[in-house]
């Protein structure tokens, strides 16, 4: 296809995008900017900026300490409420605390004191490293015959399902997976590796930190154990917003954190000396939430139950389609290679380009000396670059652009203009 051909069918797919009244809903400060970084951080939405300022002065400076009971105290189980759709869970089921990381800690310490007497946890090498860390801490915690078992990768891209299942044993007490990878966006069919781990006598705990609010999701239907994920990225939930926590209803109970601080006490505000855990999932909460970030969560995840995941993923799907054809169209003779896999059901919404000269195409990219266009992916080391696309706010024209930039980029060799040096957050 032409360059004037690809412009048209990208403004055809925007015209009919049954999601692109969403789009004016984010503040967007210039158009030249094309940001494929709401997997990393989401955009911020107009009524969250409205609603911090309420936060602040309202809530904060004129209500004070009235605004806990007011606004604040009930909200990390509403939020709760709000995301279990989004994920196909239900009411009471999830709810929003700390940060992915302590709630991977909390759910996978709970589920290794349930299953006594089991000693492997297995996950894989696609997995992102802050689960890999808190599961070898656990380790040390439980003692020496506790093992890690990692499922490999042969082509950096996807884990073999059947190599996985084979290390999943009768002495396995839970398997943690990311649902989609951060680098790669593989994506696991959820229903059948829960169904196998079960069939194992494990436990299954998700991390769909990648996932949620970009995938359909079906926690319940397909009777998954337990889930984590950061609100932050596809939620939209601003930086360090505090992450969720998913558990089955009947596993409540059985589960006990191991964290045991008086928000997830029964009654905090009578302040009895000793801890009775909380009924249902409130126990999982810990202690005082950061309010401001707590509270700016809101508007985001309003938004993608308004628009329906089952119509946020098909757009995905979508976007992600037309810049895999531009790629092999477009890029093919620019020395670049798909990262991620081809079919858009083992995929999440992000699609990772390789090539050799990644990191300074990347600046290219985010720096542009020549075009007025800035465009926003991100590295991931050694030679990936990824472009999230995120149903809300990104345009089928944003993704006709990068292509065009990338092929302007390598033809007039704009990247050799920048240093391989890499700056502490990429
Ligand atoms: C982003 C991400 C995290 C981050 O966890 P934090 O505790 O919020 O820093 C964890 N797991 C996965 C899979 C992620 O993509």
């Amino acid at each position: 296809m032409t360059t004037d051909q690809n412009l048209v069918l990208a403004k055809q797919l925007d015209r009919d995008d049954p999601l692109n009244k969403f789009r004016s809903r984010f503040y967007i400060k210039s158009e030249n900017t094309i940001y494929l970084d709401g997997n990393s951080l989401g955009r911020l939405p107009i009524k969250t900026k409205a609603l911090l300022s309420e936060v602040v002065e309202k809530q904060w400076g004129t209500e004070l300490i009235e605004s806990w009971n007011r606004y604040w105290y009930q909200k990390p189980a509403q939020l709760g409420d709000k995301i279990a759709p989004i994920i196909g869970a239900s009411e009471g089921e999830v709810i929003v605390s700390d940060s992915t990381s302590v709630n991977l800690y909390k759910l996978a310490h709970a589920t290794l004191k349930l299953q006594k007497g089991k000693t492997k946890i297995v996950s894989d090498t696609l997995n992102f490293p802050t689960d890999l860390y808190i599961l070898q801490g656990l380790l040390k915690e439980f003692g020496p015959e506790y093992k890690l078992e990692l499922a490999q990768t042969a082509d950096g891209i996807t884990i073999d399902t059947e190599e996985l299942k084979s290390i999943i044993t009768k002495n396995t007490a839970l398997v943690v997976l990311s649902l989609v990878a951060f680098k790669s966006a593989f994506m696991y069919q959820l229903e059948e590796i829960t169904r196998y781990v079960q069939k194992m006598g494990a436990l299954v705990l998700w991390d769909l930190s990648h996932a949620a609010g970009a995938v359909e999701i079906e926690l319940n239907k397909c009777n998954a154990d337990m889930a984590v994920g950061c609100t932050y990225k596809y939620l939209n939930g601003g930086p360090g917003s505090p992450a969720f926590l998913y558990v089955r209803k009947d596993l409540q109970e059985k589960l006990s954190s191991p964290i045991q601080g008086w928000f997830g006490e029964a009654l905090p505000f009578e302040f009895d000396l000793n801890y009775r855990p909380a009924k249902g999932i409130r126990k999982f909460l810990t202690g005082t939430p950061p309010v401001l970030n707590l509270m700016a969560i809101e508007p985001g995840i309003d938004m993608i139950n308004e628009a329906g995941m089952a119509t946020i993923h098909q757009k995905s799907i979508r976007l992600s389609e037309f810049f895999l054809s531009l790629a092999e169209t477009e890029l093919r003779n620019y020395g670049f290679e798909v990262g991620s896999p081809a079919k858009p059901e083992k995929r999440g919404s992000h699609v990772s380009l390789k090539h050799d000269e990644a990191y300074r195409i990347c600046q290219a990219l985010i720096h542009p000396k020549t075009s007025r266009i800035r465009i926003i992916p991100d590295f991931r080391a050694p030679n990936n670059i990824r472009f999230g696309f995120t149903p809300l706010y990104t345009t089928f024209n944003e993704v006709r652009l990068t292509a065009q930039r990338l092929k302007e980029i390598i033809k007039n060799k704009e990247y050799e203009q920048f240093s391989t040096q890499k700056s502490e957050v990429t």
